[in-house]
């Protein structure tokens, strides 16, 4: 054993030895922490302000408070996983996540780009959950933030009912199939919801030629 290993050492330090500026660092990172958790109340407010089916917005009121029961949060609450098991269903390479599942799966990106494409807006998608929502709602112009918001949700909705038949139904995971899904869901929620100020006909809809976001 060495004596380095019996005494205390300063871990926001990479020397291991207490400085002002360490110490300064670590607290405006505590504090960045607490920002996220403010964040994620606001976008969680912001949840149940946007007019969506109830399923919808239970499904991102959790997935923001992250409580879905995804493989990383089962591990969480000690349930033990099979190797196979604790896989990602759509791109059955690495291990599931909520991040993974929502955002950073090479699959579950097509559709968000697809998604992206289809309104004809690009722009950031950041690894963190409540930002990737801030982020989607603020593509394209105020006046559709609404609109944003509840497509968020209707993809993320969607993407979670897929992971879902996939894991226990066997239903293949198509990312067509999906971006479809989301493009007629959405369609008939701004029908009841009225998330756009403007109107276009079903066939204009699933291309989103007409789109101006
Ligand atoms: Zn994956």
């Amino acid at each position: 054993m060495t004596g380095e290993a019996n005494s205390w050492r300063w871990c926001a330090s990479s020397e291991g030895s207490f400085s002002t500026k360490s110490a300064y660092a670590l607290v405006k990172a505590s504090r960045i922490i607490a920002n996220q958790t403010s964040i994620n109340k606001e976008s969680i407010k912001q949840v149940w302000a946007t007019p969506a089916p109830q399923k919808a917005r239970v499904t991102s009121w959790r997935l923001l408070r992250n409580k879905l029961p995804t493989c990383d949060n089962l591990r969480k609450r000690n349930i033990q996983l099979g190797e196979e098991e604790a896989m990602c269903n759509a791109c059955c390479q690495h291990y599931e996540s909520t991040v993974h599942t929502f955002i950073e799966c090479p699959k579950t990106e097509k559709v968000w780009t697809g998604i992206q494409n289809w309104l004809g807006i690009s722009g950031p998608r950041p690894q963190d959950i409540a930002a990737h929502f801030d982020a989607f709602a603020n593509l394209g112009r105020k006046r559709n933030r609404i609109f944003l918001r509840a497509l968020w949700m209707c993809t993320t909705w969607i993407l979670w009912k897929s992971r879902n038949e996939s894991r226990f139904e066997g239903r293949p995971w198509k990312i067509e199939n999906l971006i479809r899904d989301i493009k007629v869901r959405v369609w008939s929620w701004n029908k009841v919801f009225k998330l756009l100020d403007w109107n276009c006909n079903f066939s204009s809809w699933m291309t989103g030629d007409m789109f101006m976001f």
